[in-house]
């Protein structure tokens, strides 16, 4: 059997070769004999006769280069070069224009395109010109490419030393618990308090592996296969009963605001435990005595809007840019005391993220908190 794959220089390579190239041009005579030249060199060459037309092709054939014209009836190519970069900021865009000036170029730069085109020009100029704009291609697909490839691989290891970490660090706490509880001779008590130390880290390594790994099952799309309907209310109250406990531990008091008869949404019922779970023992974890939790479940057109606010120690604005980060956590005099993997909120949000819905915080120092999840109505059935 022959081997079909394509080494990453060879992927690289039919960019160059087998590219789609569209010309965008109102001038039939311009598209024509750019068209021409372009399918001779072994191109695919495509044309459309103005800015819309253009755009609906730039959606439907993900060209590799565009040709486009500055002066067209209708969207002119200014309009247009901006319009192409939301599609995919990798499409390579030269500007073909018979009034080139500096501030023509100046303004079409501004707006991504690679390079100039001035009528008139000949074949050998159009050659060069898109030889380099598919260069530029291939190198920037290569690049984010390589990327991705590093990306995948760091998680990939992460998650195999978690894997791999997993089970002998039981075995530890286990033998440490033995030796604690005087099951193998007399252990001192000084002894005895350093290993509870001791367990307690083994614990927190144990829960930053246990976070890792189920971020990596969110991010292989593991939990949308379990999806159903969910009453967020029943689920919401069940942690707030769960959490008891540790928020009189903290003397922070806990709060449920939830109209009844509530849409349900469609979603993995254990996920969003754990997503809303986490954004509450946060807002007790990082309050003060005395102070409050309060959930609340307001019902929008399409969505349901859960809020978590708390009145504890606040984030900084610096610091609220990176919060949803893997292993961020502040480091403050009030967090000192907090134990935790900061995957706590980067999980939330594949959580949230994978039913389809968002997450945004706010939050001032000193004043306290609020996570605002939306998630989408379950459709009603037809
Ligand atoms: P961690 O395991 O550290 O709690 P998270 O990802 O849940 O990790 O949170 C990241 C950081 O964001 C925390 O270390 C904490 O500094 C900050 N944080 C999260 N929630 C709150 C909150 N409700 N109030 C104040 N700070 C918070």
């Amino acid at each position: 059997m022959t081997d079909v794959r394509l080494t990453s220089k060879q992927q690289s390579q039919k960019v160059v070769e087998k590219a789609t190239i569209l010309v965008i041009d109102d001038e039939k005579a311009m598209r024509d004999s750019c068209c021409q030249v372009l399918t001779k060199d072994g191109y695919r060459a495509e044309t459309a006769v103005d800015g819309d037309t253009g755009l609906q092709k730039i959606r439907e054939l993900k060209p590799d280069l565009v040709l486009v014209d500055l002066k067209m009836p209708g969207m002119s190519g200014m309009e247009l070069l901006e319009k192409v970069a939301d599609i995919d900021p990798n499409i390579v865009c030269v500007v073909i224009t018979g009034y080139a000036t500096i501030e023509s170029a100046v303004e079409a730069m501004k707006r991504k395109a690679y390079d100039f085109l001035p009528k008139p020009f000949t074949p050998d100029e159009l050659r060069i010109i898109t030889k380099r704009g598919l260069e530029k291609r291939r190198l920037a697909l290569e690049s984010a490419r390589l990327q991705q490839e590093k990306e995948t691989m760091r998680k990939n290891f992460i998650t195999l030393v978690s894997h791999q970490l997993r089970s002998p660090l039981g075995s530890v706490k286990q033998y440490l618990g033995v030796i604690k509880e005087g099951f193998v001779g007399e252990v001192a008590s000084k002894q005895k308090e350093l290993m509870e130390k001791a367990v307690t880290r083994v614990d927190d390594l144990l829960q930053l592996i246990d976070d890792w790994l189920d971020m990596s099952r969110i991010e292989a799309g593991d939990i949308t296969e379990r999806f159903k309907p969910v009453a967020l209310a029943h689920v919401l109250s069940e942690i707030l009963e769960l959490l008891k406990p540790s928020a009189e531990a903290k003397k922070v008091a806990l709060d449920l605001n939830s109209p009844s008869g509530l849409p349900v949404v469609e979603g993995d019922r254990e996920g969003l435990k754990q997503a809303f779970a986490n954004l509450i023992s946060n807002g007790i974890n990082y309050n003060r005595e005395g102070g409050m939790v309060i959930v609340s479940v307001v019902e929008d057109i399409d969505d349901l809007v859960v809020e978590i606010s708390d009145t504890g120690i606040g984030i900084s604005k610096d610091n609220l840019h990176f919060i949803f980060d893997e292993f961020f956590r502040v480091k403050s005099k009030e967090t000192r005391g907090v134990s935790g993997s900061g995957l706590g909120l980067p999980i939330v949000k594949k959580i949230i993220e994978a039913h389809n819905g968002s997450i945004k915080a706010t939050s001032e120092v000193g004043k306290g908190s609020t996570f605002s999840v939306i998630l989408p109505k379950a459709k009603a059935e037809q």
